[in-house]
């Protein structure tokens, strides 16, 4: 699996590889990351990526030729790149996609910057377009991080133990039910009593009834949701 930042910062993505799962998950070759950055591409004498926007409104916007050419580079490298562009407006990015995309080859993850990119482009080039919540960030390198993040430790072997992505919050409408570690007691605050005792069936009936409870709190809609689904099982 192969992910390309198409960025005009990479210095601002680099350092989240170099340590922890991910850093011990490209040492095993289980993914590799590599850079395109559209200035490289530019025609014009400055190199200049962006300009100002027709129709008025501030600040400058990334011009599509830099943009086209890194993207049809990219393409003739590799006709199965999957290529993603990270906007605000997009349709929200959930769990479902992360599994979805890491059966990829190659994912691409196109960066805006200043006031976003020519909609010529992203007409052009996006197989899928993805927004990391309702609030504008200054750029796309951390929606990009994200997005790589939560791919890319469902790809095969990424986490050590594969388990820990069955039970996490998103793969049922249940959240996950809370955690706890040593020691029993901090600070006057204990740990659920059934939790310290070994018994499995009653640890999981307790560990279902909180995570009912923690999804009523937080997600209501998503309850409900797995009630209706225990009801016709
Ligand atoms: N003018 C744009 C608008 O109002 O929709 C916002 C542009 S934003 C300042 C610059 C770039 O940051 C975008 O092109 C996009 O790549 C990225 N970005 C900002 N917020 C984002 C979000 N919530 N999800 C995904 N990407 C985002």
């Amino acid at each position: 699996m192969t992910f390309t930042f198409v960025t005009l910062f990479s210095n601002l993505i680099e350092g989240y590889f170099h340590d922890s799962i991910l850093k011990r998950a490209m040492e095993k070759n289980l993914f590799s990351v590599k850079y395109l950055n559209p200035r490289d591409f530019s025609t014009n004498k400055h190199s200049k990526v962006d300009d100002t926007a027709f129709g008025g409104g501030a600040g400058m916007v990334m011009n599509p030729q830099p943009l086209f050419d890194a993207l049809d580079s990219l393409r003739e490298e590799d006709e199965n790149v999957h290529i993603v562009f990270m906007t605000p407006v997009a349709k929200p990015f959930v769990q479902n996609d992360a599994k979805r995309l890491a059966k990829k080859s190659h994912v691409a993850f196109v960066s805006g910057r200043y006031e976003g990119i020519d909609e010529r482009v992203i007409e052009k080039y996006a197989d899928e377009v993805f927004s990391i919540g309702d609030y504008i960030l200054t750029g796309g390198e951390l929606a990009s991080l994200v997005v790589c993040d939560a791919v890319s430790r469902n790809i095969e072997g990424v986490l050590g133990n594969s388990a820990s992505l069955e039970v996490e919050s998103f793969e049922t409408p249940l959240l996950e039910a809370p955690s706890f570690s040593k020691p029993k007691l901090y600070e006057a605050l204990g740990v659920p009593s059934e939790y310290l005792k070994g018994n499995h069936s009653k640890i999981r009936s307790l560990k279902l009834a909180l995570s009912e409870s923690k999804t009523k709190f937080f997600r209501p809609q998503e309850l409900k949701k797995h009630k209706a689904t225990q009801k016709l099982s």
